[in-house]
């Protein structure tokens, strides 16, 4: 019989030492995790056989098992589900095969609660084995094959994997526990443990001990089961068993719907956002089954991508219980289900915004940016999630809703004023703001990358256009003055002619850096912004496509002077005066990297903006 040691893969490693040492509380999760992995195996075998009979080769009902021995300090946790050959073993029981590890193990702090959540959510998952046993030897027999096999491990660095004989269907997993977990082998806290985190799981879990056989939980699925029988800590303890998590869930979503189609749902939106939330591959992880049988966690037409911080279980009763992957595409069943279960998600978040406001912003907080996703990909839902939309805006410190900002438009105002930027305070910071601000109109700061995407489709809401205060200035002339504020209004319109000649000089002297300079509408405290020209790309989805690669060099902007700025006003001044032509074209240069500066870009040319900057300083100290 041939053993052979092996290295964990290096994130495992790193994984186990931080299982080890840093996570105190909570240790019993570790039953919670290796029950899960058993009733998955469990599922998985019962789907196969489907097709395959004869992988159940005789072996009766499926079932997990626990058998605690106080005399060796050892638990079993035993299934007779699919079980794992050596390659299985290695990959399943060495590796962190999902992607997105790296990443995560470098959020790890050492911060014990908080890498606990993490690490949860994660799946951890067998690994947490190591939080209560010195070592872990598993036994397991792939369904359909013969030979067994032995799979060990220390914890500390490397596992070994060799041949076993008479090893039964399923796996079987031995715990030799460390002295603090002793009390893992008690009846009592087996069945208290059970109850807690595993009583929904839909097969029997049996406690044998000493001969006996006894039952510890009740083994109907919980969807199943009439609402008003299911308490909260149980809807809890069942979300966090399908979440991994160890928040409490935001909404709870136990819907039973009969008719021409038939499913039970029971969704859950978490208080805490899932690691892997922006994962590029946008997947949800709503598990899939037919008829009380686990069929896929990977079924994507079930859930759309912007609702894919939903956890739960969708129950069909329509689809055929031996369903292939090819079926489960575009299958008319599936997406009546979707249809009803997106519209029953959507009021669950209306009635709470109506509702528990603070609450919803909450919600909104942590996945808002998400559901954004919905409003340039869902055609159909697109005015529903608007109205649910919750905006961070120029003229309220929380959050506000379109209803708000429509309601709160000044006369003569026809759209949707917005700014798009990296951050909000990039945003509230931004020159193009000003005269928008002092004219009391407030507009909405998005900072969300999704925001860039929703907002260039060129949509309204309620009759309004979503316009881009990058390029309204004009808009300005048409709204009237809002008297409150009459004191931070810009003063009288500058007059044109004071800044003719400098206007020239500033075009004469950045040529093509510019699409054109003129006199600005909308500037009240700063000299100068850029803002893009009517049928331009908005100047921020410009620099978000040029950071992702998406597009190419840059379009050159309007570069708009204020006139009323006492730096323009002798800039003006020196131009008419005449002969200081150079000295205008080098502030030129300089105002105009400042402005680009103030929109996150790089000065077109550092070295010379440095020498500028220098030379105009220097000047400043001289004089
Ligand atoms: P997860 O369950 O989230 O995939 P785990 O660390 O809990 O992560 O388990 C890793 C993998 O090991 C599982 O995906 C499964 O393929 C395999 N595995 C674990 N326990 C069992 C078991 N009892 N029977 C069969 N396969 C198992
Ligand atoms: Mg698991």
């Amino acid at each position: 019989m041939t053993e052979q040691t092996h290295a964990f893969q290096a994130e495992v490693s790193r994984l186990l030492h931080i299982v080890v040492h840093s996570l105190y509380s909570e240790k019993e999760i570790f039953l919670r995790e290796l029950i899960s992995n058993a009733s998955d195996a469990c599922d998985r075998l019962r789907y196969l056989a489907l097709t395959r009979p004869e992988l159940l080769d005789g072996g009766g009902e499926l079932l997990v098992t626990l058998e605690a021995d106080s005399d060796h300090g050892t638990l079993v946790i035993a299934d007779n589900g699919i079980g794992m050959n050596r390659e299985e073993l290695a990959e399943n029981l060495g590796t962190i095969a999902r992607s997105g590890t790296a990443a995560f193990l470098q959020q790890l702090s050492g911060d014990a609660v908080r890498d606990m959540s993490l690490i949860g959510q994660f799946g951890v998952g067998f690994y947490s084995a190591f939080m209560v046993a010195s070592r872990v030897d598993v036994y397991s027999r792939k369904a359909g094959e013969t030979q067994g096999w032995h799979w060990s491990s220390e914890g500390s660095g490397t596992f070994s994997i060799g041949e076993a004989a008479d090893v039964a269907r399923g796996t079987r997993i031995l715990l030799r526990l460390r002295e603090d977990a002793r009390e893992f082998l008690e009846r009592a806290s087996l069945e208290r443990i059970v109850r807690r985190y595993s009583d929904h799981i839909a097969l029997p879990i049996l406690l044998r001990e000493g001969g006996k056989e006894e039952r510890l939980n009740r083994a109907a699925a919980l969807w199943t089961r009439p609402r008003a029988e299911i308490s909260p800590e149980q809807y809890t303890d069942f979300y966090r068993h399908v979440s991994h998590g160890f928040d409490e869930p935001w909404a709870t979503i136990h819907q039973r719907a009969e008719g021409k189609i038939e499913y039970a749902a029971l969704l859950f939106i978490p208080s805490q956002p899932p690691f892997d939330l922006f994962n590029p591959d946008r997947k949800h992880a709503v598990k899939l089954y037919v008829r009380r049988v686990f069929i896929t966690d990977d079924c994507q037409d079930l859930i759309p991508p912007y609702l894919r911080f939903l956890r739960g279980i969708v129950d069909s009763e329509d689809l055929p219980l031996n369903v292939s992957r090819e079926m489960l595409q575009e299958n008319p069943v599936l997406a009546r289900i979707r249809h009803a279960l997106v519209k029953r998600v959507f009021s669950e978040l209306e009635t709470r915004a109506k509702e528990d406001q603070a609450g919803y912003l909450a919600f909104w907080r942590q996945f808002g940016a998400v559901l954004k996703e919905g409003i340039y990909e869902d055609f159909e839902n697109r005015e529903r999630i608007l109205k649910l939309a919750r905006f961070q805006s120029s003229g309220s410190d929380g959050l506000i809703s379109l209803e708000e900002y429509l309601a709160r438009m000044k006369p003569g105002q026809e759209a949707i004023y917005f700014i798009a930027a990296d951050r909000i305070d990039a945003a509230l910071r931004s020159p193009q703001i000003e005269g928008f601000r002092a004219k009391g109109v407030e507009v909405l700061l998005l900072a969300d990358p999704v925001d860039d995407f929703w907002v260039g489709t060129g949509l309204s809401y309620e009759g309004k256009p979503f316009r881009s205060v990058t390029r309204a200035g004009a808009d300005l002339d048409r709204i009237a003055a809002d008297p409150e504020q009459a004191q931070t209004q810009p003063a009288e319109a500058p007059d044109e002619s004071e800044s003719a000649t400098l206007i020239a000089l500033f075009r004469q002297s950045l040529g093509d850096q510019v699409k054109d300079v003129r006199l600005s509408r909308r500037l009240t405290d700063s000299p100068v912004c850029l803002v893009a020209a009517e049928g331009d790309m908005d100047m921020h989805l410009a620099r978000v496509l040029r950071r992702a690669r998406q597009i190419e060099g840059e379009t050159p902007r309007i570069l708009e002077i204020n006139g009323t700025h006492p730096l323009i006003r002798q800039l003006a001044a020196m131009a008419r005066a005449g002969g200081q032509a150079e000295r205008i074209g080098e502030a030129a240069h300089l105002l105009l990297d400042q402005a680009r500066i103030l929109e996150g870009e790089a000065p077109a040319d550092p070295g010379a903006f440095a020498r500028r900057l220098a030379d105009a300083v220097a000047r400043a100290l001289v004089a």
